[in-house]
This record gives C-alpha cells, structure tokens and sequence, in this order.
C-alpha cells in the first residue's frame, strides 16, 4: 500500500505541475490580447482625434471665406460713403459700416479659437500616433517573447504527461478511480500529508487509532473531515 500512495502523491505532485502550465498558456494570449485592446482604443481616438480636425480646418476655411467677404463689403460701403450727400443716409451707412466691422472682430475671435483647438488637436494625435507606434513595438517584441515560452512551456507540458502515463500503469484502476473522484470533489487536491497527527489540507486532528495506522502505513484511510486519501511520512525528526 505504501508504494501505491506513494504513486498517488507523485501523480497528485504531476496533476498540480500540469494544472499550473496549463494555466501559463491560457494566460500567454490573454497579456497579448490585452495590449491588442490598448492598442486598438488608442487606434479609435486618432481616426476621432482626425475627423475633428478634418471638421476644424472645414470651419476655419469658412470663417477665413467669412472675413474675406466682409473685408470687402466694408470697403465697398466706405466708397459709397463718398458719394453720399444726404446726411441721414451718411450716418446709417457709417451705422452700417461700424456693425460689419464689429461681426469681423467677432468671426476673427471664433477663427482665433479654431486655430487653437486645432493647434491642441495635433499636438494630440502626434502624442497618440508616437504611443501607439511604441505599443505596436511592444506587442511585437511580447508576442515573440510569448511564442518562445509557450513553446518551452509545452515541450515541459508534454513531458510530465509522458511521465503521468508511465506512472498511472503501476496504480491500482479502483484507487485511481478514487483517486479521480476525490480531486474532483476537493478543488483538485486527493491526497492529504499528515503531519503531527494533523491534516494538512484541512488542518483537523486525525484519531490516535487512525493514525497508528497511518504510520503502519500498510491500509489506506481517508481524513475523517475532508475525506481525503490521507498518508504519513517518516520526517527526520521522527527518524
Ligand atoms: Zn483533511
């Protein structure tokens, strides 16, 4: 019985190696898939960061066509203003003259915030464009670095397989079924060290009698609390 428990926790030693690099290949793309993410957010706000622009540049043509316009309607109406001999009319026409020129100022204040924005916007998109370009310099390198582990991480995966397959020929088939049933029943941990007549994985004292028999180490008992196979292990102090 010794030598089939001692198996089991050999196996139950390779499960956990198998589990954990299992999890490592799952969690290779999911870093990956999170600099993809980053990538990609920062993609969207320079194609937004671009249409504004676009729509800024539209409104600062037109205010510049607004103020060109209105340059020469005001001067066209200080010619007029020569020929006027009639002074009320004068005086509605300088009325006229002095309300345009007022719109210009105006249309050149909006014209002025426009450049600015758009003065903000670009130095922006090129902070954005420099960001994403080291991101994608990022990505590259960690997708490299991330195929040459998985590689190496599977190469160690599928050796501890062929060891498991070697291992599970020398276990009895109704212990491994136990064995099978109690990991999955017991977040995958069947096999339960006892030390100082505690057990290690739910930390409740184990009977006297029960672990007499335990250190004869000839039946197989189970953890009267977790239920797990429990086993014993001469340490040095005991030695
Ligand atoms: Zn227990």
């Amino acid at each position: 019985m010794k030598k089939q428990i001692d198996s089991l926790v050999k196996l139950q030693e390779m499960d956990r190696s198998l589990d954990r690099l299992r999890w490592q290949i799952a969690q290779g793309p999911e870093r990956l898939r999170g600099l993809e993410e980053e990538a990609h957010t920062l993609e969207e706000e320079i194609e937004a960061d671009k249409r504004r622009i676009q729509d800024l540049k539209k409104t600062q043509r037109q205010y510049e066509a607004d103020i060109e316009d209105d340059i020469a309607h005001i001067r066209k109406s200080r010619g007029r203003l020569m020929s006027i001999k009639n002074n009320r009319e004068y005086r509605a026409l300088l009325k006229e003259i002095e309300e345009a020129e007022k719109g210009t100022a105006d249309t050149e204040d909006k014209l002025l915030g426009c450049l600015e924005e758009l003065e903000e916007l670009n130095e922006e998109l090129e902070t954005k464009e420099k960001a994403l370009v080291a991101l994608g310099e990022r990505l590259e390198s960690e997708e490299t670095a991330t195929a040459i582990e998985l590689a190496r991480v599977q190469e160690e995966l599928s050796d501890i397989e062929t060891c498991k397959k070697e291992l599970i020929e020398t276990i009895d088939s109704k212990l491994l079924e136990k064995y099978e049933r109690i990991k999955a029943a017991s977040g995958g941990i069947a096999v339960a060290l006892v030390d100082n007549a505690t057990c290690s994985e739910c930390h409740m004292g184990i009977p006297p009698q029960m672990y007499n028999e335990l250190q004869r180490q000839d039946t197989l008992e189970f953890c009267p609390n977790c239920q797990r196979i429990i086993y014993w292990k001469r340490t040095e102090a005991a030695a």
